[in-house]
């Protein structure tokens, strides 16, 4: 079992751009536990190839807080850059170890996964992110057609098949763009007019506004099996046969994993203050579990306040 002073749950941007901060402060007995084999696994499975990664995202602008930035560039190139951040400030990671449970021992915390104690630390950084658990819709799902049902890219496109893809995010629009013209591309999203979507993918969607037909306003009742494909049934009335639907409905708090250890919830939400720190002392929840509106500053940002907070409140632990 390793000792140390800092452990880190989690190595996508909230938990890597925490070990940098710590690293500049010069605490160097930190670890991060991944369950990947990589680094940011979210974004290696989740993005696109060439994806574009932007700064300013859900509407939101973005402004830096701490040391790790980025300005809009490829998926690829923001995973050069996250490489960069590891090879730079001399990160440890371990992959492979997925963590699911804390307990208390004296002044430390004991890191878990399974029964095996992986480590002992003074201080937990929990940066699992939201996306290993995607939103599902409140309808079932029919066993008979879940092989044409995706809450995540499959590794082969589609190509000339009739797909709905349901949400109104980002994400759903950024699919709808790279399908449209490839297949037949429908989008149903339950409000009448797109909301908090960046401008540069509204500007693609009305480039390719010929290619897409837009559902605005509807909402899905129900999903049936139709032969080989799948019948949605609107709460309209309205029915239409689709080979694919791709469902980009966001990603949920790994709530189950997080009480378990022993973080508080209020209203579906963890309890933490404005620095991220939970009801368990020393404890620090960044980037998507923290927040309502995760995004890729955002997890850079939560990073810096956590550490900072640390250095402030518990100075000499931190130190000693
Ligand atoms: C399709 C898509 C497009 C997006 N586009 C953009 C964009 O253009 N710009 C932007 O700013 N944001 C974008 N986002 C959001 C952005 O990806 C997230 O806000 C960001 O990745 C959050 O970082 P994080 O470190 O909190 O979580 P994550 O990136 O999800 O990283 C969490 C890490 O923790 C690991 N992990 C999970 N559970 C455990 C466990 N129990 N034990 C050990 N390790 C664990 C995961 O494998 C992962 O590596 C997009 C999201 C999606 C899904």
């Amino acid at each position: 079992m390793k000792k140390l002073k800092v452990a880190i749950i989690g190595a996508g941007p909230a938990g890597i751009s925490s070990a940098v901060e710590f690293k500049a402060e010069g605490i160097s007995d930190i670890h991060i536990f991944e369950k990947g084999s990589k680094f940011c696994s979210t974004i290696r499975r989740l993005y696109p190839a060439g994806k574009r990664v932007d700064k300013d995202y859900k509407g939101v602008i973005a402004s830096t807080e701490g040391i790790c930035s980025f300005e809009t560039e490829t998926k690829e190139e923001f995973l050069n850059r996250m490489k960069k951040y590891i090879n730079d400030y001399e990160i440890q990671i371990d992959y492979n170890i997925e963590i699911n449970g804390l307990e208390k021992k004296g002044d430390d915390y004991v890191i878990k996964a399974g029964s095996f104690h992986v480590a002992q630390s003074r201080f937990v950084i929990i940066a699992t992110g939201v996306f290993d658990k995607p939103k599902r819709p409140s309808y079932p799902i029919p066993e008979k057609i879940k092989d044409r049902v995706f809450f995540e890219l499959p590794k082969e496109l589609p190509e000339g098949e009739k797909i709905l893809i349901v949400g109104g995010g980002n994400t759903a629009a950024e699919i709808a763009c790279m399908l449209a013209g490839k297949c037949d591309v429908y989008l149903s999203y339950r409000r009448p007019q797109f909301f908090r979507i960046n401008e540069e993918n509204l500007k693609e969607l009305e480039k390719r506004k010929d290619d897409i037909t837009f559902f605005l306003g509807t909402e899905i009742k129900a999903l049936e099996e139709d032969k080989d494909s799948v019948k949605v049934i609107f709460h309209d009335g309205h029915t239409e046969v689709f080979s694919k639907i791709f469902y980009c409905l966001g990603g949920s708090t790994p709530k189950n994993l997080l009480q378990k250890m022993g973080v508080e919830f209020r209203d579906n939400s963890p309890v933490i203050d404005e620095f991220g720190e939970s009801n368990l002392e020393r404890v620090f929840l960044v980037g998507d579990i923290a927040t309502k509106r995760g995004s890729i500053i955002n997890a850079f940002n939560s990073a810096h306040r956590a550490v900072k907070r640390i250095f402030e409140k518990y100075h000499t632990l931190i130190k000693s």
